[in-house]
């Protein structure tokens, strides 16, 4: 724990921690220290966690990183932190993310911006760009994010990180701030395959709290990774991506030279069509924008955390809250998402979106059906300078190219380091395997760290 808390005071300018919890993860280091000796310690004795400023932690602050909840405190633990707790791990802070984990480049915070610490002059991604830049840094081994469209992968592969967004629905999301709710996925960082696999198998599974939580069993993911190395699989790249003009070259190439290694280990690589592509990323601005307006409804200046004192009656209370507490890339969401909601709209965006999102996924289904996973760049980019895309909301949806399709279809993805490009930021690579399969999903990765 000392290690972690020197890390975070020696890299404050990161702007990765809203909150360090630092004298009550020290006593709990002393009591776990204890439980060790006495042989009854769980089974993430120790395990220095960080959580996203989007999960509930009892008595912590809680915020979104938002103005509009300024003061907030959280009444009870979210069922995966409650689990992280119940098995001896500690819990270091709270760390920086996009308002409402709503961005690419963790530039929307209410606190500023995170620096990434291969460069500090470029973005770590986003939004739990806090969580990525904390394990990335040693502030912490292990962080829980959130990813909605991409925001545990892609902060992954601009820090060079392992990160899971794991099935829809393997983990409880009680206790989560919503975004988008049938997007929303708790995801984890970790600078290895087992540290996630470890946490996912402890924090996934049925939840009475959480009514659209799967109730599979969950398998060990610890042990599945122990499996033999000689099972071969059948991988599918798609062309759609490969023709890309946005995708920088060197991780075109570093991709393909990974998929050369994977074909020389004896599993198969084949170019397979998407021609739903060019969809995907439009779906989801449409569909996950319409969620939020309708999740973010409940700030309002009465319920939670940010009151305006310039309100003279009750609608300009909401009003005057909203606009005082919300930034500007949260009001541009709500109102994109009540746009597309409205009465005179709704059947030429919403509805269709919603046929589309079916169409992809079935599509997706069936590619799964043949192939074990599908292999693909998870940004078109590396990390790229603070400020690049603030002034053109479009551009920086784009960094979302090849994130949204695994939460528009449901299903598992992560990101794994890949190399880095000439100027030796990280490259990362997206490895997306059918609802549920994340055993193989995390053992297939980890032979090709
Ligand atoms: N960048 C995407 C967005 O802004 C994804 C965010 C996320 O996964 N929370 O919607």
């Amino acid at each position: 724990v000392r290690f972690h808390l020197n890390n975070i005071r020696d890299k404050k300018h990161l702007n990765a921690f809203l909150s360090v919890y630092e004298d009550e993860a020290l006593a709990r280091a002393a009591e776990i220290d204890k439980k060790i000796k006495l042989g009854t310690a769980g089974k993430l004795a120790g395990l220095v966690v960080g959580l996203k400023d989007v999960l509930a932690y009892k008595d912590h602050p809680l915020q979104a990183s938002s103005r509009v909840l300024d003061g907030f405190i959280s009444q009870f633990n979210g069922t995966a932190v409650q689990r992280l707790l119940d098995e001896d791990a500690i819990i270091i802070g709270r760390q920086n993310c996009d308002e409402f984990a709503m961005g690419s480049s963790n530039e929307n915070s209410a606190f500023g911006p995170v620096l990434n610490d291969a460069d500090n002059t470029r973005v770590p991604g986003g939004s739990s760009g806090g969580s990525a830049v904390a394990v990335q840094a040693d502030m912490c081994q292990v962080s829980l994010g959130s990813d909605t469209g991409g925001s545990v992968r892609q902060p992954a592969a601009f820090c060079g990180l392992v990160g899971l967004k794991p099935t829809y629905s393997r983990i409880s999301r009680f206790g989560l701030i919503a975004y988008g709710s049938s997007f929303d996925c708790i995801g984890i960082f970790g600078k290895s395959v087992e540290d996630v696999a470890l946490v996912l198998e402890v924090i996934a599974g049925p939840d009475e709290a959480d009514s659209t939580v799967s109730q599979l069993p969950v398998p060990s993911y610890s042990k599945a990774l122990q499996g033999s190395d000689n099972k071969k699989y059948k991988v599918a790249y798609v062309r759609e991506i490969d023709d890309s003009q946005g995708l920088q070259p060197e991780i075109k190439e570093s991709i393909l030279a990974k998929l050369d290694a994977i074909e020389a280990d004896g599993h198969s690589v084949e170019v397979i069509d998407f021609p739903l592509q060019e969809f995907v990323l439009p779906t989801y601005y449409i569909l996950a924008t319409a969620e939020a307006s309708s999740n973010l409804s409940r700030y309002d200046g009465v319920r939670y955390g940010y009151r305006s004192q310039q309100a003279t009656d009750l609608s300009s209370l909401y009003k005057k809250s909203r606009s005082e507490g919300f930034g500007k890339e949260v009001q541009r969401r709500i109102l994109l998402g009540t746009f597309v909601l409205s009465a005179s709209y709704y059947d030429a965006y919403y509805t269709k979106a919603q046929k589309v999102r079916r169409l992809i996924r079935d599509k997706t289904k069936e590619i799964l059906k043949h192939y074990d996973f599908i292999v693909m760049p998870i940004t078109p980019t590396t990390a790229f300078k603070l400020g690049e895309h603030t002034d053109n909301p479009l551009e920086m949806y784009l960094a979302d190219l090849f994130s949204v399709q695994a939460n528009v279809v449901g299903v598992p993805a992560i990101a794994i380091p890949c190399g880095t490009d000439k100027q030796g930021l990280p490259i990362g690579l997206q490895v997306i395997a059918d609802d549920f399969e994340e055993s193989k999903l995390l053992h297939f990765s980890n032979t090709l760290l």
